[in-house]
């Protein structure tokens, strides 16, 4: 068959579980945390026990070596019920792939279980979006590397193309849960004697939010199967991440106008998601920065603003 947009049978069935899952364990606590600015551990754990934390990981570390678009629909569907916690799994990937036995050991176990978490820091006061500027060294002293700044900057590099898609579909999952609760509030608030639900600009936010979402989601999807299938993915990912997220912000604004003054508040969750997405435009190269890459791979490295 030449052309097919299902997910495959254990895709599906797994989508439906981390969608049962989130809605029962994530949704009806994010809202809490995210207003209180703590970590959930509790759900992590949770995350951890049912199996959907390091996904990607090598077996023998208690992964499931799982394939891109999996990982994509698992960030989708934990982002549709509020959370992103996922994605720093793809920090885990780094360690997996060229971190030394014993630190894999150590870590990568752990965060399957949601005992640990990994973060990443290549960012420096006074170098951001120049990544390659960076001044950090790390120096070999027998058989320990001495940290004075840079770190093991190329891996980081590879990991930053599927980090990217994976950043644009957490955001898609996000505004996909905005539009969800939007549809039904509208429906059910009235203005002038009848639901705003009929009002066409109430309907046309709506409408164009659930359009424009799914050329995005489409976009992603297509980007983690060609990662799958082995292509380099560098300019798919880049269009993924300057485009999903400034979409999705524009979506939930736009969800956030049809409640009034109520979306404004901490009793919806769509002001925490608009902050949400408002940092992915800048973490993971900024929505410039991924438009050079797109620009570079589409009309070559000469043409770059900074050579
Ligand atoms: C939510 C969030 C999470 C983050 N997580 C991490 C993390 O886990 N680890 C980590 O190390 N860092 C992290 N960061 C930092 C992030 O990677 C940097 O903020 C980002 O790369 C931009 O760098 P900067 O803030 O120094 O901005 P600058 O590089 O100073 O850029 C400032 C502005 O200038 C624009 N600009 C810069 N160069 C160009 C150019 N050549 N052409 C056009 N415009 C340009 C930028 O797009 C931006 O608008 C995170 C940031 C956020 C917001």
């Amino acid at each position: 068959m030449p052309l097919n947009f299902d997910f495959s049978e254990e895709q599906e069935l797994f989508r439906r579980t981390v969608r049962e899952f989130a809605k029962k364990e994530i949704a009806p606590k994010i809202g809490e945390y995210a207003h209180k600015g703590e970590f959930p551990w509790e759900l992590y754990r949770k995350m951890g026990k049912a199996g959907l934390l390091g996904l990607r990981f090598p077996k023998e570390y208690g992964g499931q070596e799982a394939d891109a678009v999996t990982m994509g629909i698992l960030v989708e569907e934990v982002a549709r019920a509020g959370w992103q916690i996922p994605l720093g799994d793809i920090m885990g990937e780094i360690l997996a792939l060229h971190g030394p036995e014993h630190l894999k050991g150590e870590w990568l176990p752990a965060m399957t279980k949601g005992e640990r978490l990994l973060g990443i820091a290549n960012t420096e006061p006074s170098t951001g979006s120049d990544a390659a500027a960076i001044t950090t060294r790390a120096i070999r002293r027998g058989g320990n590397y001495i940290l004075n700044g840079e770190n093991g900057f190329h891996y980081v590099m590879e990991t930053f193309d599927l980090m990217r898609a994976l950043i644009a579909i957490w955001c898609v999952g996000m505004a996909e849960g905005a539009l969800d609760e939007n549809i039904e509030y509208v429906k059910q608030r009235t203005a002038f004697g009848r639901p705003i639900a009929k009002y066409e600009s109430v309907q046309s936010r709506i409408v164009e939010g659930c359009t424009t979402l799914e050329a995005a989601r489409l976009l992603c999807y297509r980007t983690l199967w060609l990662k799958d299938k082995g292509e380099k993915i560098t300019k798919h990912s880049a269009m993924t991440k300057w485009y999903a997220p400034q979409l999705c912000f524009g979506i939930v604004n736009d969800c956030l106008q049809n409640r009034g003054a109520i979306g404004f508040t901490t009793e919806c969750l769509d002001e925490y998601r608009l902050r949400e997405i408002r940092g992915a435009m800048i973490g993971d190269g900024t929505t410039d920065i991924n438009k050079i890459v797109v620009a570079r791979e589409l009309l070559g490295r000469e043409f770059l603003p900074y050579r």
